[in-house]
């Protein structure tokens, strides 16, 4: 019973850590191509549900499907990255001593399950790909220098870069604005909503002008379940959302 159209699927999830429920039946569709945003107030379970998708933390009970043909609970994490799915944790980690370019040729490497060998000559397309994401990511003019010299917000690009290499499916993002200047979240912006439509992106974020400026759909979690979807605009005049944030 699986849904078409959609990249991933969670039905009546839950997990408990020493009889703490933090996912409690949740139910989420990320739809192919999708940009969405996952708000929620600390402890709501966002950072488990992240873990349950990437096959980190196996809920209790629930399915968890990908595409319309793999059971992510069949699987291991290794092997559910594998299929397509990339996560940018909070904090940027980059190689600092290698260039920009030599960051997103081994994120390519290793997707081939070779040892990278920097000096070896790439193929064209490989080449290609590395302009693609360069320019996607507006670190063309910076991609010999070494990421150590980078803003924080350019050294979260290049993570994210990183991770297009491997032209991911889903991309799931934890807090990308964090610690980042107002001109570097608009860039930001521009970046998320550009990649969404070529592949999914599940956003977890606490900056609601940042939700606002790029989210389509959002998902509020609350106590490990769904407490309300849809625009910006409807979910924070939902009076169930506004009460939760309130109380905090
Ligand atoms: P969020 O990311 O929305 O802040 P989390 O997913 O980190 O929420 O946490 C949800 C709840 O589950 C919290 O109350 C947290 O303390 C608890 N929790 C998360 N992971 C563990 C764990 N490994 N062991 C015990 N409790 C956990």
């Amino acid at each position: 019973d699986v849904r078409h159209g959609s990249i991933l699927y969670l039905e009546d999830v839950s997990v408990s850590f020493d009889g703490f429920k933090a996912i409690n039946n949740l139910n989420l569709t990320i739809d192919d191509g999708e940009l969405r945003c996952i708000i929620g107030p600390n402890g709501a379970g966002k950072t488990t549900m992240m873990d349950i998708i990437t096959g980190k933390t196996r809920p209790d009970t629930g399915s968890v499907w990908f595409g319309s043909r793999h059971n992510l609970l069949t699987m291991n994490e290794p092997d559910i990255a594998s299929l397509g799915i990339g996560r940018k944790f909070q904090k940027p980690t980059v190689f600092e001593a290698l260039t920009v370019f030599e960051n997103l040729e081994l994120a390519m490497a290793t997707d081939k399950r070779v040892l990278p060998t920097l000096t070896s000559r790439l193929a064209g397309e490989d080449l290609d790909r590395i302009d693609e994401v360069l320019t996607l990511i507006g670190l063309k003019r910076l991609k010999d220098r070494e990421a150590g010299i980078l803003s924080h917000g350019q050294k979260q690009w290049l993570e994210i870069g990183m991770l297009l290499m491997q032209k991911p499916r889903l991309l799931l993002v934890d807090e990308p604005v964090a610690g980042m200047t107002e001109q570097e979240m608009e860039r930001t912006a521009e970046l998320l909503t550009s990649l969404a439509g070529k592949q999914s992106v599940v956003v977890v974020e606490h900056d609601m002008g940042f939700v606002r400026s790029i989210a389509r759909k959002v998902t509020v979690l609350h106590q490990g379940s769904v407490l309300a979807e849809g625009s910006m605009d409807q979910v924070s005049n939902d009076p169930e959302v506004v009460k939760v944030y309130l109380g905090e």
